[in-house]
């Protein structure tokens, strides 16, 4: 049961058990479940069981078992569906494509050949920043921001 559930989520319901979904494991923190829409076989989703819409919202221990169960189903997943690889990663925020907002880890098993893309592959046009604009954005992510 979810300890601070939004009504209007659908992972909230699936972790509620209010809808249906093939959850594959299951923690005090954590709920993971096939996609529905996979884009591979043992395509996984692992969300923390509270909703919580983006990354930075999740407290520290939340993180750290929805880090944690990411390793143990990783390589569940992966010899599953006798993968040869795998893609882990979160769409965090809408600009990136998020679209369930809920926290959730995509596991997405690769395979030799599948056609695919890395997740380098997730962003527009590389940026040609200079050597002063690296220095400042490295700053100011050691700063926290701007
Ligand atoms: P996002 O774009 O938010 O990172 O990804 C949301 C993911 O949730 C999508 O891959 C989509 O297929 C999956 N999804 C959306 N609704 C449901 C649902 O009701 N059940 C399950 N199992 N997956 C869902
Ligand atoms: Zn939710």
């Amino acid at each position: 049961m979810s300890s601070n559930r939004d009504d209007d989520c659908i992972f909230c319901a699936i972790v509620d058990g209010d809808i249906p979904a093939r959850i594959v494991r299951e923690t005090d923190h954590t709920v993971a479940f096939l996609d529905a829409n996979p884009l591979a076989p043992g395509h996984t989703l692992v969300v923390p069981r509270d909703h919580h819409e983006r990354v930075a919202d999740l407290p520290e221990a939340v993180s750290e078992t929805l880090f944690s169960e990411v390793t143990q189903l990783v390589p569940r997943a992966e010899a599953a569906v006798d993968a040869d690889g795998l893609n882990v990663g979160i769409n965090d925020g809408s600009a990136a494509g998020q679209e369930v907002p809920h926290v959730h880890v995509h596991v997405v098993p690769r395979f030799d050949g599948d056609g695919g893309a890395p997740i380098h592959a997730v962003a527009g046009e590389r940026p040609d920043l200079s050597e002063a604009e690296l220095d400042d954005i490295a700053d100011a992510i050691e700063r926290g921001g701007r």
